[in-house]
């Protein structure tokens, strides 16, 4: 075992401050994916600092037709929240499709988009609906946010307060499930608004979430299932592993877009 001093952040000065003394230091949400990386020593951190009671950190709020959804929100609220479930039923019910019921009241937004793991829903959903993501410095768009594998644009000292997510004229989430991960074998999300036909891939690309360039320009032209049946989902930069190969994923591609266009028309 590793000595870790815990600190419970009662503002983001606070966590801040905690962030930049300790000598490698983590933020801790809800603890799903940290926790279980420090039980296997893949992460060693010498201070946690706990966001989840800072004032203003969770809940959802709405400006025009804007939602504001803070960091610190766990995915059961976000599934349950009477303004996503107006403005963006498509979130709403990716959240409700995250893990189980135990990982949706600890699991938060903030902590899934800061971990960024390759088969996570919320970058998807993100990414497709052209959120934005506030810090304590800056707020950058979900297509400039997610960067690679695990990895996203935030520095060192960053922390996710918030994320912004406009309401689409229309959008769905469609997921095939890895049944013993609970995580998306395949996630894809459509969306129609302010910022066009988007279309993102999570489960399955080689770097992470994407936007499929191919399904989008099918889509904006006409948005309709038959539209994408010319589109070639090509399996080159596709994960293969033991539980899907890249073919296979590339098939589940425009299954799962299919399906999303449909819920959302
Ligand atoms: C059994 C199981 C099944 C799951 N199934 C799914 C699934 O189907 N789909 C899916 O998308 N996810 C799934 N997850 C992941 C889950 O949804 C969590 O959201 C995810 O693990 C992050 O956990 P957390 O919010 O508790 O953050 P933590 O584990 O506490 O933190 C994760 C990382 O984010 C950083 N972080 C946290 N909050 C912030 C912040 N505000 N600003 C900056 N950095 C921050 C932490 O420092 C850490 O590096 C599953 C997890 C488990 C354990």
């Amino acid at each position: 075992m590793y000595p870790t001093k815990y600190h419970k952040a009662a503002s983001i000065d606070d966590a801040v401050a905690a962030l930049t003394s300790g000598e490698s230091t983590k933020i801790l949400a809800g603890g799903q994916t940290l926790l279980a990386t420090m039980k296997q020593h893949l992460a060693a951190p010498s201070d946690l600092v706990d966001v989840r009671k800072i004032n203003g950190l969770s809940g959802v709020s709405v400006k025009g037709n804007t939602l504001a959804i803070g960091a610190a929100t766990i995915h059961a609220d976000v599934a349950g929240n009477a303004d996503v479930r107006r403005l963006c039923p498509a979130l709403a019910s990716l959240a409700g499709g995250i893990g189980d019921p135990a990982v949706r009241h600890m699991g938060t937004i903030g902590g899934s988009i800061a971990n960024n793991d390759p088969a996570a829903d919320y970058p998807a959903g993100l990414l497709a609906l052209g959120a934005s993501i506030v810090t304590n410095k800056r707020q950058i768009a979900a297509d400039d946010f997610f960067t690679g594998l695990f990895t996203t644009a935030l520095e060192e000292d960053e922390i996710i307060t918030a994320v912004h997510v406009t309401a689409p004229a229309r959008a769905a989430y469609a997921k095939f499930r890895q049944p013993a991960s609970l995580f998306a074998l395949v996630g894809v999300c459509v969306a129609q608004g302010a910022g066009g036909t988007r279309v993102a891939v999570t489960g399955a690309g080689d770097d992470g979430v994407f936007r499929h360039a191919g399904l989008e320009a099918a889509l904006s032209a006409n948005w309709s299932t038959d539209a994408m049946n010319a589109v070639a989902v090509q399996s080159e930069d596709l994960m293969s592993d033991l539980h899907a190969s890249a073919e296979y994923r590339a098939n589940l591609i425009k299954v799962l877009a299919k399906r999303a266009v449909a819920a959302a028309s």
